[in-house]
């Protein structure tokens, strides 16, 4: 009898130490879009538009102000090259304006660990690039804080205090140092100019109506410093980001990068030397240039006025000579964490941990473009046939105030199909884009990006 009980004791140890490898390996294998994704509290985390607030949101974390929206939207369709539009890039990429960035932490909200998960990322900020840190309470500063999600405005908003909210999924160094990364003035890696040389996006695992998160945006939007476009950054999303049915829906072209993107853990080598480009880290050293660093280790001038390169080891940089910058702790940058969840093939599931609960609170029907797309298994929609309706309760009063044209067009196409009037009988929306689907399964797409419908129905 005893020794049966300390054989059952061992095994009930024995599973413990195995579900806690489980749950740890699971952690470790999520990819910087999976963590934010899985920190909303809310799927009303996921829309675009918070009208109440003047706040455009998109690619799950990336938070701009109407205005700053209209201009983007406008600079997206040109190229970046004239005169007229170089001073309005300055206007739109909102620098700080000094490279020191005011910062607040909301009181009685973090705990002592996560504070210093917070200092980690500031930390890691400060140590590999110019941009410091420092504590303040009035003027234009960040302010971190709890939210629905995790997110964070585009580069410094010049108007007292701008949110970054970190949920409690997101309060680890590697997705602190990614939301301060937008506030620094960052952008999504596989959004930049030249990403279809260097990435597939598959269309055919993406919902229409979240397409335009894949939006890519023109050099007059987003400027790369002459840095290489970078698998391995901490502003990479995974291979599976707003997939609806768990593949792939980012391809590296070279197959071997493809388990990199998704980092979650610190800055890669071209982060910081694409901070310190932009910030002009080195604008006061004299008698050295980049020219002077080894190029085919795309060597730059760093802080300190010497040549830094790529690190080895846990430090992503290293002074060219050898040398080590900082305590190198930094985190490795080059590892994305793969992906290792078996992909979800079926056509009717819940693509969020969150769905069941979300669904009980009413959230299918308050948030129908999120819901029903990624927790059709939870509002019960799997076997809707698909029709040209809206995925969001406000379309018809967005339709009203003009929104279907103009700066909110790609979301009002593929969103508000019913209200704008998209709706065409053979099912394929505006400009040949699909409208809208409840249940992928009844569509394929071809390689053009043209719905072919399939009813499953006899
Ligand atoms: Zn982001």
């Amino acid at each position: 009898m005893v020794i049966f009980n300390m054989a059952s004791t061992k095994f009930a140890s024995f599973l413990a130490v195995i579900s806690f490898i489980q749950i740890l390996s699971s952690v470790s294998s999520l990819t910087m879009d999976q963590i934010i994704q899985n920190a909303a509290n809310s799927s009303a985390q996921f829309e675009f538009m918070d009208e109440a607030n003047g706040v455009v949101q998109v690619e799950l974390d990336m938070k701009f102000t109407l205005d700053q929206w209209r201009d983007l939207i406008k600079l997206n369709k040109t190229s970046g090259n004239s005169r007229v539009k170089r001073k309005a890039v300055r206007n739109a990429r909102l620098r700080w304006t000094s490279k020191a960035i005011p910062y607040e932490i909301a009181p009685n909200t973090f705990s002592t660990r996560e504070r210093q998960q917070i200092q980690n990322a500031i930390d890691d900020w400060e140590m590999y690039t110019c941009i410091t840190f420092r504590a303040s309470s009035t003027g234009n500063r960040v302010r971190f804080q709890d939210g629905g999600g995790c997110s964070s405005f585009v580069g410094m908003l010049g108007r007292g205090s701008q949110a970054i909210t970190l949920a409690r999924g997101c309060r680890q160094k590697g997705t602190i140092i990614h939301e301060i990364g937008h506030a620094v003035g960052f952008h999504h890696e596989q959004t930049r100019p030249d990403r279809d040389r260097f990435v597939r996006i598959l269309r055919e695992n993406i919902p229409p109506n979240v397409f335009f998160n894949f939006q890519k945006y023109s050099t007059a939007v987003i400027d790369d410093f002459g840095v290489p476009y970078d698998f391995s950054s901490i502003m990479h999303y995974g291979s599976t980001a707003f997939t609806v049915n768990g593949r792939r829906t980012i391809e590296t072209l070279d197959q071997q990068f493809q388990d990199r993107i998704g980092n979650r853990r610190g800055h890669s080598f071209r982060d910081i030397k694409l901070a310190n480009k932009m910030y002009s880290c080195s604008e006061s050293c004299t008698g050295i240039t980049d020219a002077s660093c080894p190029s085919n280790r795309e060597g730059f001038v760093g802080k300190d006025c010497k040549c830094w390169c790529r690190g080895t080891g846990n430090s992503p940089v290293q002074h060219c000579d050898g040398g080590g910058i900082g305590n190198g702790d930094g985190g490795d940058g080059g590892d994305g964490g793969s992906v290792t969840q078996a992909p979800v093939t079926g056509t009717c599931v819940n693509m969020n941990a969150n769905c069941v609960a979300w669904a009980d609170r009413g959230e299918c029907q308050r948030n129908p473009g999120y819901m029903t797309v990624y927790c059709q298994k939870a509002c019960n929609v799997c076997d809707k046939v698909a029709t040209c309706d809206d995925m969001n309760t406000n379309c018809n009063y967005w339709q009203g105030r003009g929104y279907c044209t103009d700066m909110f067009v790609n979301y009002m196409r593929e969103n508000c199909a019913q209200s704008c009037g998209y709706c065409r009988s053979d099912q394929s929306g505006y400009n040949g884009q699909p409208s809208l689907h409840l249940g992928t399964s009844f569509f394929t797409f071809v390689t053009s990006g043209l719905a072919v419908l399939v009813s499953f129905r006899h």
